[in-house]
């Protein structure tokens, strides 16, 4: 999913928010708990097979923000040149 757009009015969104962010701290804690160390802010964490509910250390790959970003969204944008 390319979840770069930002929404201000979000109400209705709250729920799956909540859902993904506890996926993500299982994510990140099962890395930090792998690494031995905490994970930054700037560290992503990237689910290999795209399920955000499958937190086995195999399927999980530490990325930064723009790399994350351009994995998720490399060929969705269009090329005007
Ligand atoms: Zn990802």
């Amino acid at each position: 999913m390319c979840n770069v757009t930002r929404t201000n009015k979000s109400s209705t969104g709250n729920r799956a928010g909540k859902l993904s962010d506890k996926y993500r701290k299982i994510s990140r804690m099962v890395i930090e708990e792998h690494l031995g160390r905490e994970l930054s802010i700037f560290e992503i964490i990237h689910h290999i097979d795209g399920d955000r509910s499958n937190n086995e250390i195999e399927n999980l790959q530490i990325m930064t923000r723009e790399e994350h970003t351009s994995l998720h969204c490399a060929g969705r944008r269009k090329r005007i040149l």
